[in-house]
C-alpha cells in the first residue's frame, strides 16, 4: 500500500512513506493523479517533514531557474554573431564581471534569502496557502492568479523602484544593482541585499495577499509565477532585442529594450513586466523621444544616429546618478526637464 500510491520516487524510500505518507495525505486518491503531482507527493513523502521539503524546494527552485536561465544567455554573449542583436554592441560582459554577479547573487542567496525560507511554510500555511496538498488547481485557475500577480508586483516593483532612486536609499542601496550601465543575464539579482528583501517582497506579497481574499491558492501555482518572474528578469537584463522578442508581440511588455535604457540612462523606465506606469505617470519620456528620433531617420542613417543619441543618454545618465548621489531627490527624475519630450 505505501509504495503503490506514491510509485515513482518512493519504492527507494519505503520507510520513510510508510510513517509519514498517511499522516500528510490520509484522505487522497492517488489513483486520479497525474505524474507531476506524483512526483510532488513523492517529494514531500521522501524528505519526511514539510517545512524542510517546502524550504529546499524553494531554495533549489530559485538557483535552478536563475542560473539556468542565465546559461543561454552566456553562451550568446561569446558568440559575435548575436552581436547586431545587442542593444551596446560595444559592451559584452567579461568573465571577471559575471563571476563577480554570480558570487554576489549566490551571497544574496545564502545571507538573506535561505534564513527567511524556513520561516516561508509557517508563513504560508498561516495564510492558508496550499503546499503538500494535491490535486494541483485548474490551469486556468492558476493562469488567472498568475496573471493578477504579474500585474502586482509591477505596480509595487514600480513604485519601490522610484523611491530607490531617491538619493540616501540610492548612495546605500540601489547605486550597487547599477554598476553597469549595459546589463547582462546575470546581473539581473546583481543587488545589495536590501534590495533583494525589498524588491522580493513584489514577489511574494501578491501571493500572500490574495490568500487573504481566497482559499484556493497552491504554492505550486506560487512556483511557476516565480519562475516566469525570474526568466522576466533575466531576460531584461540580457542586453538583447531580437526581432522574436516579447516586447515585439505583447506591445506593453516591457523587455530588455525597455530595461537597458534604465540602466543607460538611470532616470526613466522603473516598471518590470509592463510599460503601462512608466507611461501614465510620465517617467518613460527620455525614452519616447529618443525611440521617436531613431524612427523618424533616413535608414541610412539610423545606425550612427543610434550611437550617437545613446553616448548623450549615457553621458546625461551618468551626471543624473551624480545629482541622485548628492540627495538632488527628484524622485528619479534628476536631470529630466519636466513633461518635457527634449
Ligand atoms: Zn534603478
Ligand atoms: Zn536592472
Amino acid at each position: 500500500m505505501a509504495t503503490s500510491y506514491v510509485p515513482l520516487l518512493t519504492n527507494h524510500f519505503g520507510q520513510f512513506n510508510q510513517t509519514k505518507a498517511a499522516d500528510l495525505y490520509p484522505d487522497t486518491d492517488f489513483d486520479g493523479l497525474n505524474v507531476l503531482e506524483r512526483l510532488w507527493v513523492s517529494w514531500y513523502v521522501w524528505i519526511g517533514n514539510p517545512v524542510i521539503a517546502t524550504g529546499l524546494m524553494s531554495f533549489l527552485l530559485h538557483e535552478v531557474v536563475y542560473f539556468g536561465r542565465c546559461i543561454p544567455w552566456m553562451i550568446i554573449d561569446r558568440i559575435p554573431y548575436f552581436r547586431q542583436w545587442k542593444l551596446q554592441p560595444e559592451k559584452v560582459p567579461t568573465k571577471a564581471q559575471m563571476w563577480k554577479c554570480t558570487k554576489a547573487v549566490l551571497f544574496s542567496h545564502f545571507t538573506i534569502e535561505l534564513p527567511q525560507i524556513w520561516g516561508f511554510h509557517p508563513l504560508a500555511e498561516y495564510f492558508g496557502l496550499a503546499t503538500h496538498q494535491v490535486p494541483f488547481p485548474s490551469w486556468k485557475l492558476m493562469a488567472i492568479q498568475i496573471a493578477m500577480f504579474f500585474v502586482f508586483e509591477d505596480m509595487f516593483h514600480y513604485f519601490a523602484h522610484r523611491a530607490l532612486h531617491y538619493g540616501p536609499l540610492y548612495k546605500h542601496i540601489h547605486k550597487m544593482h547599477h554598476e553597469y550601465a549595459a546589463p547582462f543575464g546575470l546581473a539581473a539579482e546583481y543587488a545589495h541585499p536590501l534590495e533583494v528583501l525589498i524588491l522580493g517582497t513584489g514577489t511574494i506579497g501578491g501571493p500572500l495577499l490574495y490568500c487573504l481574499a481566497r482559499p484556493d491558492l497552491h504554492i505550486f501555482t506560487v512556483y511557476v509565477w516565480v519562475t516566469l518572474r525570474l526568466f522576466q528578469a533575466v531576460d531584461a537584463h540580457s542586453g538583447y532585442d531580437f526581432p522574436w522578442s516579447l516586447q515585439h508581440i505583447i506591445p506593453f511588455w516591457s523587455g530588455a529594450d525597455h530595461h537597458d535604457f534604465h540602466h543607460m540612462a538611470f532616470v526613466n523606465n522603473y516598471s518590470t513586466s509592463f510599460r503601462w506606469w512608466d507611461h501614465m505617470l510620465g517617467t518613460d519620456n527620455k525614452y519616447r523621444a529618443y525611440k521617436k528620433r531613431v524612427a523618424a531617420a533616413r535608414p541610412e542613417e539610423r545606425v550612427a544616429l543610434e550611437k550617437k543619441e545613446l553616448e548623450k543618454v549615457e553621458r546625461e545618465g551618468l551626471k543624473a546618478e551624480r545629482l541622485a548621489e548628492r540627495g538632488a531627490g527628484k524622485g528619479g527624475m534628476e536631470g529630466v526637464p519636466k513633461g518635457k519630450l527634449e
